[in-house]
């Protein structure tokens, strides 16, 4: 069998209360299923390319941290584009860090039924994008299926404890509003979620005429 790799577009490393709980190096990589306006994956894709790297090569860009990672509950959080892309690079992954790293996936949840099956028993906390729970929001957004979202999101809700997942609700110029927002709150709230952030997304520039220019940080 072919050795899994990872598409990885960039590293962070020492991030405190960006990625959940303890220090966590952020690994970017490459793809997604969704076409998000204000999305920094296609910036960066579009500024370099994706240096496929596999398990033990990561294992050792990371490693410096192992200490840390090990004294606060940290770990590496799978970032950029669509982590449950890479879920088999990242159960090829896991054995090498003993099981003592927490491995955070940053998703949209825009992934087929089986691929959440298998994330499941490979990352431990799940930092999910909603953008919006609202159909046309999300598809005119996103480019995407909100209904897969809202089975996944029942997927995830009945098979993680609710303090392994954190959802991030924003105010998209443009294309939502607080009043949206707030709906997808509570759909959120329905379901039985309980760690749910809203914020808005800062445009920083107009996107240019061949491209779309990222506001602050996005995720999955
Ligand atoms: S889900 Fe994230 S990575 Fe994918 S297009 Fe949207 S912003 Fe970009």
């Amino acid at each position: 069998m072919a050795e899994e790799r990872f598409p990885q577009l960039g590293l962070s490393r020492l991030r405190m209360a960006t990625d959940g709980k303890g220090v966590t190096t952020l690994v970017a990589g490459a793809g997604c299923p969704l076409r998000c306006e204000w999305c920094i994956n296609r910036r960066l894709l579009a500024e370099k390319t994706p240096e496929w790297v596999s398990p033990e090569t990561l294992f050792e860009r990371t490693r410096v941290d192992n200490l840390y990672f090990q004294a606060t509950g940290g770990g590496l959080c799978f970032g950029g584009g669509e982590a449950l892309l890479h879920t088999a690079f990242v159960a090829a992954f896991r054995p090498l860090t003993g099981g003592a790293w927490k491995l955070t996936a940053e998703t949209s949840l825009h992934v087929p039924e089986q691929t959440l099956a298998a994330a499941l028993t490979c990352f431990d906390d799940f930092i999910v994008d909603i953008k919006s729970m609202d159909a046309n929001v999300y598809r005119r957004y996103a480019g995407g299926d909100a209904g897969l979202v809202l089975r996944n999101l029942k997927t995830l809700v009945s098979s993680v404890p609710p303090e392994r997942v954190r959802l991030r609700v924003p105010l998209i110029p443009g294309y939502n509003d607080e009043a949206d927002q707030q709906n997808s709150e509570a759909l959120l709230r329905e379901l039985g979620f309980m760690q749910i952030e809203l914020f808005p997304y800062v445009i920083k520039d107009e996107p240019p005429a061949a491209g779309r220019e990222a506001p602050s940080p996005v995720t999955g």
